[in-house]
C-alpha cells in the first residue's frame, strides 16, 4: 500500500497535534453541552474517531450516509441522503464531521437538512479543505488543514475504497491510478 503513495502531504504527528488544537476549540464552543456528533461516512471515520476521543465530555455519535455525484454526473450537483432514518436533531447541539471540503455541496446539503430538521446549533469540522472556489456557499467552522486542489488519500480518504487506513494523508502515484477511473481532481 505504501508503495502506491507518491508524496506524504500531512504526516501522522502533524495531524495529531492539529487535532489537539481543534478539540480545544470545540470544547470552548460547546461549553457544558451534550454534543451530537454526526459523522459523514465513510471518509470521516478515522478523523472523527481520533477527534472525539480528545473531547473529555458527554457526547453522542451518529453516522450519516450521503452520496454526492462527482465526475461525469456532477452537473446536477445533487446530494442524496441514503439512510432510512436520519438522526433526530431537534433542539440539539450538532457537530458535523467530514473528511474533506471540496465543492462544498455535501456539507451545504447536510447543514441545510439538519437546520431544517430543527437542530438548535450546527457546527462543522473537516480534516481537510481544498483551497478553491466552492460550488456551494459553505466553509467549515473547524478545519484541520488547507490543501491544494489535488486528489489525496489516507486517514479515512479512499481511492476505490482503499487507502483509508493509511495513518497520514498523501497523494497517489501514477502507477496506482486506474486510467479508466481517474480521480476527479486528476481529470
Ligand atoms: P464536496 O461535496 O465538498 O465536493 O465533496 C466532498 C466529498 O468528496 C468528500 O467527503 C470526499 O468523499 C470526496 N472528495 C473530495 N476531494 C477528495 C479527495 O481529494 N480525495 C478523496 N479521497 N475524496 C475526495
Ligand atoms: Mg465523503
Amino acid at each position: 500500500m505504501e508503495a502506491d503513495i507518491e508524496r506524504v502531504l500531512i504526516a501522522e504527528e502533524v495531524i495529531d497535534k492539529r487535532l489537539d488544537l481543534l478539540a480545544r476549540r470545540i470544547e470552548e464552543d460547546f461549553p457544558g453541552e451534550i454534543i451530537q456528533v454526526i459523522i459523514l461516512l465513510k471518509g470521516a471515520l478515522v478523523f472523527a474517531a481520533d477527534l472525539t476521543r480528545r473531547l473529555p465530555r458527554m457526547l453522542e455519535i451518529e453516522c450519516l450516509n450521503v452520496s454526492s455525484y462527482h465526475g461525469g454526473t456532477e452537473s446536477s450537483g445533487q446530494v442524496d441522503f441514503l439512510d432510512h432514518k436520519l438522526p433526530d436533531v431537534k433542539g440539539r447541539q450538532v457537530l458535523v464531521l467530514d473528511d474533506i471540503l471540496d465543492t462544498g455541496r455535501t456539507l451545504r446539503a447536510v447543514v441545510d437538512r439538519l437546520t431544517a430538521d430543527g437542530a438548535a446549533k450546527v457546527k462543522t469540522g473537516v480534516l481537510l479543505a481544498k483551497d478553491k472556489a466552492r460550488a456551494a456557499n459553505v466553509e467549515a467552522d473547524y478545519v484541520g488543514f488547507v490543501i491544494g486542489d489535488e486528489f489525496v488519500v489516507g486517514y479515512g480518504l479512499d481511492y476505490q475504497g482503499r487507502y483509508r487506513n493509511l495513518p497520514y494523508v498523501g497523494t497517489l502515484a501514477e502507477s496506482a491510478i486506474d486510467p479508466d477511473h481517474r480521480p476527479k481532481a486528476q481529470e
